[in-house]
């Protein structure tokens, strides 16, 4: 399974660039959370626009964007 996963984030991952030209590399704004579960699928990993449902419970998952561009806001 594991491998599974990581073959096709890596196969994601160079369509991405392959697209962008370049860049970060990294197009990841945030990643879907099921908080329950805590489950966490990036929002590059998922294909639409909407809401994945969480693979364990089937809940919808909620949206949390990346702190690495703010930085620490306490
Ligand atoms: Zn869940």
């Amino acid at each position: 399974m594991e491998f599974v996963s990581n073959l096709r984030e890596t196969l994601k991952a160079s369509t991405e660039s392959a697209n962008r030209g370049g860049g970060t590399g990294d197009n990841s704004k945030g990643a879907y959370w099921c908080h329950d579960c805590a489950e966490r699928i990036r929002d590059v990993d998922v294909e639409g626009e909407n809401s994945p449902d969480c693979p364990d419970c089937g809940a919808a998952m909620e949206f949390e964007r990346s702190p690495s561009s703010t930085g620490c806001a306490c």
